[in-house]
């Protein structure tokens, strides 16, 4: 199951476990942009990936989807916490519904399809949990409080979890990238462009120069492929390693 599969880093992570023949569920909230997505993937590879209903800002339904899911005895082998929202603003103005958004989907969420999924994977003694957070779980940016908190705490969970199931065949991570040019990324060029009153390229070229140093944006493709390698044999015993994908950002 990848959370938030149908776009960006989740749906390239769809589309690499698809190469390799794994049977993906994509979850989204939006059946109509998935299945977009899916017979994108479908043309491109030839598999048939899943559509699985979705809504992390409802952690209700988050659970009600899990108990579905689980009740279809599919085994459940690799769990990609991807999903996530970006909201900006100083502390004083942050909008509190925005901040509850924010953690919920890209934290709380991960927690409940983590604690869901569990039992299922210990139960088959192999297990891989991939947490998408940010090079924002490892450092902090302004603007950014909810974003920067739900991702510490979700480099924090990937421990916890990982230190939990270290004697057995299941393994939980965290990826954590630089600036990746998806739309989540793309809405924040644009405000920068607006703001600056420069063009797209020109704040382009700002955005990546205030943060990281290699001055490319990491590619969904890439941290899609790190994705598989950590599902692979050779990932057996990476660990609670919040992975860093980021141009030397976290470098400095
Ligand atoms: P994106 O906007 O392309 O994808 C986000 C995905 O999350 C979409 O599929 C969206 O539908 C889904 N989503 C949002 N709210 C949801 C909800 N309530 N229920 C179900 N799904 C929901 O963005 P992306 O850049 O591909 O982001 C993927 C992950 O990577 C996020 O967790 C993000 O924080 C993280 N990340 C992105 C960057 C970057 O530079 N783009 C950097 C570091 C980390």
């Amino acid at each position: 199951i990848v959370t938030g599969g149908n776009s960006g880093i989740g749906y390239e992570t769809v589309l690499e476990l698809a190469k390799k023949n794994a049977r993906v569920f994509m979850a989204s909230r939006s059946e109509e942009k998935a299945k977009e997505a899916i017979e994108k993937i479908k043309k491109e590879t030839g598999k048939d990936v899943e559509f699985l209903c979705l809504d992390l800002a409802d952690l209700k339904q988050v659970k009600k989807a899990a108990e579905d899911f689980l009740s279809l005895k599919i085994p459940l082998d690799i769990l990609v916490n991807n999903a996530g929202i970006q909201y900006v603003s100083p502390i004083e103005t942050f909008p509190i519904g925005q901040w509850d958004d924010v953690l919920a989907i890209n934290l709380s969420s991960a927690f409940h399809t983590t604690r869901l999924a569990l039992p299922r994977m210990r139960a088959n003694h192999w297990g891989r949990i991939i947490n998408i957070a940010s090079v924002h779980g490892l450092v902090a940016s302004t603007n950014k409080s909810a974003y920067v908190a739900a991702k510490h705490g979700l480099v924090g969970l990937t421990k916890v979890t990982a230190l939990e199931t270290a004697t057995t065949g299941v393994t939980c991570n965290a990826i954590c990238p630089g600036w990746v040019l998806t739309p989540l990324v793309q809405q924040q060029v644009d405000a920068k462009a607006t703001a600056l009153n420069v063009s797209i390229a020109d704040a382009t070229k700002q955005l990546l120069s205030e943060k990281e140093p290699s001055m490319q944006f990491t590619t969904p493709e890439e941290l899609g492929e790190l994705a598989v390698f950590l599902c692979s044999p050779a990932g057996n015993n990476v660990r609670g390693v919040a992975w860093n994908m980021d141009g030397g950002w976290t470098a400095q």
